[in-house]
């Protein structure tokens, strides 16, 4: 950081910017990788490069983070929800065709606790119905699907690196992955402000200007520059809450009386360690534990509220229920998952729960 301050250069894409995107091509194959201030701003690029009209459909999991849909809302899409499977808190793809209209234009898998959606599933679909994909990984750093990073996956993929993911760039920071060469172009344009700068400074016409839509979304120097440091000591950083996460598994299964299930892994998945969740029987028993954690010193939180029953968005839900969406809304809870929490905290916090 002192070296970006020093170099006198705090704008955006300078040389932190370019070692980070290099980085993320290199150790995981993305083709394209441009930072951005926010997962957020990740996916409302991404959604602007989907090249929406009023009306299109966008086929998004309930139980995410409001700025899944709200990216392609500001587009002027139709948010069609869609459950969760019964075990784990991603979206079904056995039920997307069922969801699929002449308008569907997008789905957007979130890979929940940076464990993988069905992703061959979900690509299989989208390719015979000409949708695109836009992978919600903002959770999902350093995860796999069938040896495959997430991210590389879809047409295009967002991250990000607020401070409560796994690394972060200084608090707030994202990326989007553009892994479709329709959108390279176009996508530096946005990042830019509208403005064709980067193929200037890359030489390639003699004067910039106004050619497109687009934003103030790449980050100052300063936020490369703390997210660079976060990525040299990526494993460290994957390796500790790996540990962390082994040993909240291995103390919580052993118990037979418990009345909460464990999060599964499906084959094809890795685990990148982001969340360590477990599912009670009842909104009671949660309740119940959230407090017993709280008065041992413990913070133990719930986590999404289903957004087609959001006050924004109910009256325009189409009705259904999404009962599986629901219940991990009133069932699951987040227990304790940072850098700096150690395997003691975690033996404490296992013997409250199974005491
Ligand atoms: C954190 C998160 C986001 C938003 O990322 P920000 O960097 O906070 O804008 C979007 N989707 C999911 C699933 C997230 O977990």
């Amino acid at each position: 950081m002192y070296q970006a301050v020093f170099s006198g250069k705090l704008s955006g894409n300078g040389m932190f910017t370019k070692k980070c995107q290099n980085f993320f091509q290199e150790r995981y194959g993305f083709k394209k990788c441009l930072l951005t201030t926010s997962g957020t701003d990740a996916l409302e690029m991404a959604a602007m490069l989907c090249n929406l009209k009023p009306g299109d459909e966008v086929i998004v999991p309930s139980y995410t983070f409001v700025s899944t849909a709200l990216a392609f809302l500001r587009e002027g899409a139709k948010i069609i929800f869609a459950d969760s499977q019964e075990h784990n808190p991603n979206l079904d793809a056995d039920q997307l065709e069922f969801l699929i209209t002449p308008k569907t234009k997008v789905i957007v898998p979130v890979h929940y606790a940076g464990v993988a959606c069905d992703m061959d599933k979900i690509m299989d679909v989208a390719n015979r119905h000409n949708i695109l994909v836009v992978e919600d990984a903002a959770q999902a750093i350093d995860s796999y699907y069938k040896g495959r990073p997430l991210g590389s996956i879809g047409h295009l993929g967002a991250f990000s690196f607020h401070e409560t993911k796994n690394i972060t760039a200084g608090g707030e920071g994202g990326l989007l992955v553009i892994n479709d060469d329709r959108f390279i172009r176009r996508s530096e344009i946005l990042w830019e402000k509208g403005t064709n700068r980067t193929e200037y400074f890359r030489g390639e016409v003699n004067k910039y200007g106004w050619v497109d839509m687009g934003s103030s979304f790449l980050p100052a120097e300063i936020n490369a520059a703390f997210l660079w440091a976060q990525l040299e000591h990526l494993d460290e950083i994957q390796n500790k809450r790996k540990q962390l996460w082994n040993k909240y598994y291995e103390l919580l299964s052993n118990n037979h009386s418990a009345n909460y299930t464990l999060p599964e892994l499906p084959d094809y998945a890795t685990n990148n360690a982001h969340m360590f969740y477990l599912v009670f029987n009842s909104l009671e028993e949660r309740t119940q534990m959230i407090q017993k954690l709280k008065d041992a010193g413990y913070l133990a939180v719930f986590h999404y509220l289903s957004l087609h029953s959001s006050p924004y968005y109910k009256d325009k839900h189409n009705g259904c229920s999404l009962s599986n969406c629901d219940r991990f809304a009133d069932c699951l809870l987040r227990l304790p998952m940072f850098y700096e929490l150690t395997i003691e905290d975690v033996e404490k916090i296992c013997s409250i729960i199974k005491g």
